[in-house]
Formats: structure tokens, sequence, C-alpha cells
């Protein structure tokens, strides 16, 4: 038998966010112990994009770039696309999503101007044929709308994902990814959830969308999130599942690779 070391893939990390920036190489260094290959690092401004331009040479890491909702305030979308247009120009390899983008019910800005910036990346996406990442919070009746409707189509990933059973199974029916990091590991997450989770585990990906929301074990012992923390998150959700460390590890491993179009290796 050879024996295989543990591949795991951090599908949404905010590298590019303080406190993970100032401490880059030891957060990278610690994700490759804990067997993490790849990062998916989203841009959720404009003003990241030259975090981006300096950092896209590191090995392992991939960029989705895009406007959270958070960001929408002054942002000059034609000129935005043309920047995003053109870095993906020039790194096609590199850039393998669009993201993070979406909507939010808790932010001071209009859900109307939030929803158009949205649309308009949605479209974006498609025209590139590139996957979505979604942020979702409190506008589930929105995107159910808009999926409805057919305006939102997969491939995308609702990163984070916390909801009621009849809305992850709404989403896996018409052909949605999930992305499951620290919130997931809340009590919130039911049986169901979990049971819904193991029949459609093609569209599980995991995530930390560190340095924010630390895993529940590692809550009082750390300071903030990081990548390597993907490992525990796959423990706890493996053993939810029932399956082994290693299968979760490759099942979503592979989920990540189809999704995002990653080389094999
Ligand atoms: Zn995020």
């Amino acid at each position: 038998m050879v024996w295989q070391k543990l591949e795991l893939i951090d599908s949404h990390c905010h590298l590019s966010y303080s406190p993970l920036r100032e401490h880059l190489k030891e957060v990278l260094a610690a994700s490759r112990v804990a067997g993490v290959r790849r990062i998916v690092v989203p841009m959720t401004s404009p003003r990241e994009f030259g975090w981006f331009r300096t950092h896209l040479k590191l090995e392992n890491l991939f960029f989705a770039l895009g406007v959270h909702p958070s960001a929408i305030e002054k942002v000059d979308w034609p000129k935005v696309k043309d920047q995003i247009l053109t870095l993906i120009n020039q790194q096609p390899t590199k850039i393998i999503a669009i993201g993070e983008v979406g909507l939010d019910s808790t932010y001071p800005f209009s859900l109307d101007n939030q929803l158009t910036l949205f649309l308009k990346q949605v479209k974006l996406a498609k025209k590139l044929q590139l996957p979505l990442i979604i942020h979702n919070r409190g506008c589930r009746h929105l995107f159910h709308q808009l999926i409805l409707e057919g305006t939102l189509q997969p491939p995308a990933v609702f990163h984070s994902f916390i909801g009621r059973p009849s809305w992850l199974e709404f989403l896996f029916k018409k052909g949605f990814h999930i992305g499951l990091g620290g919130l997931a590991l809340g009590s919130s997450f039911n049986s169901q959830n979990w049971q819904l989770i193991k029949k459609w585990q093609e569209r599980l990906l995991l995530e930390t969308d560190a340095p924010f929301l630390l895993p529940p074990p590692l809550k009082g012992k750390e300071k903030y999130n990081q990548s390597a923390n993907v490992k525990i998150i796959a423990e706890v959700i493996a053993l939810k599942l029932g399956i082994s460390l290693k299968e979760l590890a490759k099942i979503t491993t592979q989920n990540a690779v189809n999704f995002f179009q990653l080389n094999e290796n």
C-alpha cells in the first residue's frame, strides 16, 4: 500500500487581511504542515488588487477577484471591471473565480445597490466562464428568487454556509456548492443538514474564512483563524459525516479541483 499524505484545500482564506498579511510566512508554513496544499484567496475590494499583484507568484495560492458588498461604496464598476479583465488576461491560471461577491442585510448600504453590483459581477463570471464565490447574510429570500428566475446559476459556492435543511437541499438540487467552516461547526447545524451534506458530498468545499470564524474547538486558545485550521474543520466534519479524515480530504480536494478547475497536482 502506498502511504499518501493528507491533502487539503482551503477554498476561502483572506490572506490579504490583517493579521494574516503581517504573518504570511508563518501562516503559509503552518498550513503546509497541516496538509493544506492549496489556498484560494478571495479579494473583496479593488484596494486589495495591489496585494494580489505582489503575491500572485506565490506557489499554491489561487485568487478570486470581486467586490464584496462591504466595499460597494465609491466603486467605479466600469473601471474595476476593466482592471479585473486585464488581470485575468495576464494571469488566467491564478485567477480561478469571481468573488467574494454577494448580499448582506447587516450592512448600512441599500440592498438595491448591492444587488445591482452583484448582478453585474454575476454577468461577468458568466462571460468569463468562472465560478462565483458568494457571500450571503440575511438575504436568502433574494438569492432564492434569483435562482428561481434563472438569473443566478451554478457554478457558484455559497461560502461559510449556514442555514436550514430546506435551503440547503434547494441549493444542492439547483447545482450549487457550499463551503463549510467554523460557522457550520456551531450548534445550529442539525443532523438533517449533515445528512444532506453526506448525500451531496460532491458539492462540499472546506474553508476557514480566516482570519475570521475561528473553529469552535480553538475558541479561547488562538487569537485569529488561519488556513492550517482547515484540518481541524475537516476533522469535525468527517466525524459528523461518519467518514475518515482521509476520505473527506480526498473528496473535498477533488471537489475544489473540479469546481475551480485547478490543475490535478
Ligand atoms: Zn470571506
